[in-house]
């Protein structure tokens, strides 16, 4: 099973990623989460992928879609499937990944939006705090992180991300909405689109998605 997590930055795909993948078994590939990695590894990767994430800027289609052809063509992946969380986000990005599923026999089997309105996402991004080592996530109202800033999880410190600074959210929101957003029609029209409230609690999306994807 292939199934893509669509949504604004800070509508709660990579907590709800996280979630469905321990329930449903197969590989979550995160392609911000694979940035990051690379970024704190200083790989040529990272050093490339740098400058676009600190302007809140999209990484070129070219890298991001080598970067994920390959970890599709993974023996984990051919077995199981997997779940794409912040890929594809433009439409040429879709299209190769539509390229690399149709050369091994498999399709997207659905495209879930979590849908959250900008007003929403600015304070719950510019609050978020995540752990460096395994990405717990925190708000510093809603949900606030222990004051020693040490993952409970993980024991990894507990950190802001240089992209979740305001100037950087706004540049976000304009790219999802001008680049990314336009996916929701696209996997609509291919009868594939489904729609969640990302809005509310996080249980409640969460056995939403579950009912969807059972
Ligand atoms: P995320 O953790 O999904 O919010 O991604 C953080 C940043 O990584 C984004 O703002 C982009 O700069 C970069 N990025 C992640 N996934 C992609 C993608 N599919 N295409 C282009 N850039 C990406």
């Amino acid at each position: 099973m292939i199934v893509i997590l669509l949504g604004p930055p800070g509508a709660g795909k990579g907590t709800q990623a996280s979630a469905l993948v321990k329930r449903l078994g197969f590989p979550h590939i995160s392609t911000g989460d694979i940035f990051r990695a690379n970024l704190d590894a200083g790989t040529p990767l990272g050093l490339e992928a740098r400058g676009y994430m600190a302007a809140g800027e999209l990484v070129p289609d070219d890298l991001v879609v080598r970067l994920v052809g390959d970890r599709l063509s993974k023996p984990d992946v051919r077995e199981k499937g997997a779940l794409l969380d912040g890929f594809p986000r433009t439409v040429a990005q879709a299209e190769a990944l539509e390229g690399f599923l149709t050369a091994q026999k498999a399709a997207v089997d659905a495209c879930v939006l979590l849908d959250v309105p900008d007003s929403a996402l600015v304070e719950r991004l510019s609050g978020r705090r995540v752990c460096r080592g395994c990405g717990q996530g925190w708000h510093v109202s809603f949900s606030p992180p222990p004051a020693d800033l040490k993952c409970p999880r993980c024991g990894g410190p507990i950190y802001q991300r240089d992209d979740d600074s305001e100037a950087t959210i706004k540049s976000r929101l304009g790219v999802y909405h001008d680049q990314t957003s336009p996916l929701a029609d696209w996997y609509k029209s291919r009868g594939l689109l489904r729609v969640v409230d990302g809005q509310a609690p996080p249980e409640e999306v969460g056995a939403a998605l579950a009912k969807l994807l059972a």
